[in-house]
């Protein structure tokens, strides 16, 4: 996951109160289209900075700019009052649960790095800090047009509440029923289809190319060395993994998003 921290906005530490947080993740969004998916990184932490100026300031005046964190559409999770801090962000559940802001507005679809960075920033929260399985958005709690109906489609469906890795509606290319049936996990060599493109794409869209065979639908020899590159730029010291396991799911759709990123 790529996370960046406080620091990297000069933020101290929050003066936000603990909070549970034990629940699971509510979805946010922006009012106003922002456009970040075709800017710079850079532009999402001048929004980041902005929005949390915007909070503290007269308009709201509240201690700490209100969400627990943002996923940019270039999929990269920034902090913001962090882990178990109650927010300002969804009433009835500010202490119950973590927020997370796409930085999107109504109009604007949800990039696949930014599903793919919400469901990794859920799978550490969960890991780490003991969050629950729930995935709500802003209007479960109120009456609100947050997180949109872009946004709020992908929490009914069970979209963000997928681990990382998984397959997302629109980027693979399954069926018409699209969740789950492209899923990366449990491919292994001599395997044929749909699933095996999906993956090729990934691979090929993560920077590590197939110059021979492309995105054939077979997963051969030019495939395999791919995978083990891109489990390599992750950090994976196995040499051999017989199945694309969870976990190597994960490292690839990580370099994805990171390549994508940049
Ligand atoms: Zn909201
Ligand atoms: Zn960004």
């Amino acid at each position: 996951m790529k996370l960046e921290r406080r620091s990297t906005f000069g933020w101290g530490a929050t003066a936000a109160g603990y909070g549970s947080c034990h629940l699971g993740i509510v979805i946010h969004y922006d009012s106003g289209n922002l456009g970040l998916h075709k800017k710079p990184h850079s532009a999402c932490r001048e929004y980041w900075k902005n929005t949390r100026r915007f909070h503290m300031g007269p308009a709201r005046g509240w201690a700490d700019i209100g969400y627990s964190f943002g996923v940019c559409p270039h999929g990269i999770a920034m902090e913001g009052r962090g882990p178990r801090r109650q927010q300002a962000a969804q009433p009835g559940g500010n202490s119950t649960w973590h927020s997370i802001t796409l930085m999107t507005g109504p109009a604007e679809d949800i990039t696949p790095a930014a599903i793919e960075g919400v469901r990794q920033l859920r799978a550490w929260l969960r890991k780490n800090y003991g969050t629950g399985a729930g995935v709500k958005g802003h209007r479960d709690f109120i009456s609100t047009s947050c997180p949109g109906n872009k946004a709020y489609a992908l929490v009914r469906n069970g979209t963000f509440g997928k681990a990382p890795g998984a397959s997302i509606p629109g980027t693979g290319s399954g069926g018409a029923n699209g969740i789950g049936e492209d899923d990366m996990v449990g491919l292994r060599k001599g395997d044929k289809g749909e699933r095996v493109k999906y993956l090729q794409v990934i691979l090929m869209k993560a920077g590590f190319d197939l110059p021979k065979y492309g995105a054939d639908g077979h997963y051969g020899d030019e495939t395999e060395k791919a995978v083990l590159a891109a489990r390599k730029s992750q950090g994976s010291k196995q040499g051999f993994g017989d199945r694309i396991t969870g976990w190597a799911a994960a490292q690839i759709m990580t370099a994805y998003v990171q390549k994508i990123a940049k």
